[in-house]
């Protein structure tokens, strides 16, 4: 390990973004002391939760203001600091109208921020968010598996892609050509798509898919294919990179598993069918999708990438950093949780919450071992009649205890019922309630076949 003392001080830029703030958190219980950019202080949306992220921490969040356009505020948010953890650039949730809006701030704010390193004289350290898209974006050859050795095609990229493979390269060139008593060390690290709780107070890119899921507001799924990975983990080989001896000088793609937006919502709908989330689980023909991109931004970015896989290699993530990615189902439940729980997605009336669904199970199976046990009794009364055994004088309390016990078990009926009536599955009552929603869904998939 680099010689690093917890009480150094890291600058984390873009501090109100959803990775971010995660990485944040991972500092500050590790005890370093952290400084964060923010475009406006005053931004209550975006600020308010940061000092919330670890509440035990040693030392308070420091927070300044500082943007990519504006080169000169650079040179107070790094001073006295020891590592730069820059993750601040834009990342759109649907193409720009003018594709400078995304490339400026990412390779002109880059270089501001890796020229105030320089002249702080105490930065020792520059840990870049770039992406897996810097890495792969355009070979859409399925069998390769990508590495930290590919670069994409710049002149294929749409202008998010590019503005990350523009700054990284940037990023690379600038430390390359410093003189030697200038000289500071740049690790780099590839994210794929990142999924997993959120901890901020602003809508960001990443809640698209499991929102648009959730709220069902497209019919079907695109057939789209996602690297993922969970932001606890990226966030930790943040964290990592920042001193480990053998990051420095490298890129690390930071990478779970591939899944479809199909098998996304699966997942899905199994935990949040029964909880009043009609999730779409069919894929969408390409026609009905281009119809779509025609008036949705988003659908129009995301149109290129339909029945492309693109897959990279998690080596380095694993052996270099020592991190075994979180299991993906957890990371998309959790994520769903989190958006529901704070308030990005509405809840819905049969809403459980984590744990729910669990609980549901366990009071139905509660239920149904008392309708079995007064069952059983029934039986055994039944048959002490049948033989006789019974004397008159029992006979008629066994009576009396018939009629106290009939409508107690009439109640227990009616406790049945009702419970299972309450936690029948969502996808249950859809079907017998909206059986030409199911038909609608067929018709999809047919088309689509
Ligand atoms: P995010 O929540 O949108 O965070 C982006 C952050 O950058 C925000 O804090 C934003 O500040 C800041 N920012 C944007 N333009 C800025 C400017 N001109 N000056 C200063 N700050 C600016 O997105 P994220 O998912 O956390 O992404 C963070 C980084 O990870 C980005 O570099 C992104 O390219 C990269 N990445 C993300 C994913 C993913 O799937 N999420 C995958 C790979 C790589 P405001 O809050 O003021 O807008």
């Amino acid at each position: 390990m680099a010689a690093a003392s917890e009480d150094s001080l890291v600058l984390v830029t873009g501090a109100s973004g959803y990775i971010a703030t995660h990485v944040i958190k991972q500092l500050q219980e590790a005890g370093y002391k952290v400084r964060g950019t923010v475009r406006s202080l005053s931004d209550e949306a975006k600020v308010k939760h940061l000092n919330d992220l670890c509440p035990d921490a040693t030392y308070k969040l420091e927070l300044v203001e500082a943007d990519l356009t504006k080169p000169d505020s650079w040179e107070a948010a790094v001073k006295g600091v020891s590592y730069v953890i820059h993750v601040a650039s834009p990342f759109p949730a649907s193409a720009p109208k003018d594709e400078n809006e995304v490339i400026q701030p990412a390779v002109e704010g880059t270089q501001s921020v890796l020229k105030a390193c320089i002249a702080s004289k105490s930065v020792k350290r520059v840990v870049l968010t770039s992406s897996c898209v810097a890495v792969n974006w355009s070979n859409t050859n399925t069998d390769k598996v990508h590495t930290e050795e590919d670069w994409s095609d710049v002149e294929s990229l749409d202008a998010y892609a590019k503005s990350k493979t523009l700054a990284e390269k940037a990023a690379w060139d600038f430390i390359k050509e410093l003189p030697d008593e200038d000289k500071i060390e740049l690790a780099v690290i590839n994210p794929a798509y990142v999924m997993g709780p959120v901890l901020h107070g602003s809508q960001c890119t990443s809640m698209e898919i499991i929102k648009r899921l959730l709220e069902r507001s497209m019919p079907a799924c695109p057939k789209l294919n996602f690297a993922i990975v969970d932001v606890r983990d990226v966030a930790t080989a943040h964290v990592k990179a920042m001193t480990l001896p053998e990051a420095a000088g490298n890129r690390h793609l930071v990478v779970n598993t591939n899944m479809w937006m199909k098998e996304i919502a699966q997942q899905l709908a199994k935990e949040f069918k029964p909880q009043g989330y009609n999730v779409p689980t069919v894929n969408c023909p390409y026609f009905a999708l281009w119809m779509s991109s025609l008036f949705d931004k988003t659908i129009k970015m995301i149109l290129p990438q339909v029945n492309k896989v693109h897959k990279f290699e998690n080596k380095r993530m694993k052996e270099v950093l020592g991190i075994e990615p979180l299991d993906a189902k957890d990371t998309i439940i959790e994520m769903a949780y989190s958006l529901i729980e704070s308030g990005f997605i509405k809840k819905t009336k049969k809403y459980k919450g984590p744990g729910g669904i669990e609980e549901t199970k366990a009071e139905e199976d509660k239920t149904e071992e008392k309708a079995d046990e007064k069952k059983e009794e029934g039986k055994e009364d039944e048959k002490a009649k049948e033989n006789g055994n019974v004397k008159e004088d029992a006979a008629a309390e066994d009576k009396k205890e018939d009629k106290t016990e009939e409508p107690a078990k009439t109640e227990t009926q009616a406790e049945v019922e009702q419970k299972t009536e309450e936690t029948k599955p969502e996808e249950t009552k859809a079907e017998e309630a909206k059986p030409e929603e199911k038909a609608e869904e067929a018709t999809a998939e047919k088309t689509e076949n």
